[in-house]
């Protein structure tokens, strides 16, 4: 199982995040850090068949806030993502 967010592996999901509160701490700036980003990379060309480059990376920000705000589903985070989205709240 892996944290939604940055992609850490977990060994047990302490902490799920409803997609409200997630949209919230998005609204108030939560983003992925730059390596959490350059993860992304291979989800990108997947996604969008095209090679990802730096000119990318507002678009992916904007694309993650999109998805992130319209989620459904609950973000099962690690604890350092869980403290990271509390502050945001
Ligand atoms: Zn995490």
């Amino acid at each position: 199982m892996k944290c939604d967010l940055c992609h850490a592996e977990i060994v047990e999901i302490k902490f799920r995040c409803s997609p409200e509160k997630f949209a919230r701490a998005v609204k108030n700036g939560l983003t992925p850090n730059m390596q959490e980003l350059n993860l992304s990379r291979e989800q990108y060309k997947k996604d969008f068949g095209v090679e990802f480059d730096d000119r990318g990376i507002p678009w992916i920000m904007s694309a993650w806030k999109k998805m992130a705000m319209v989620s459904e589903t609950d973000w099962a985070l690690c604890e350092k993502c869980k403290a990271r989205v509390e502050t945001k709240l």
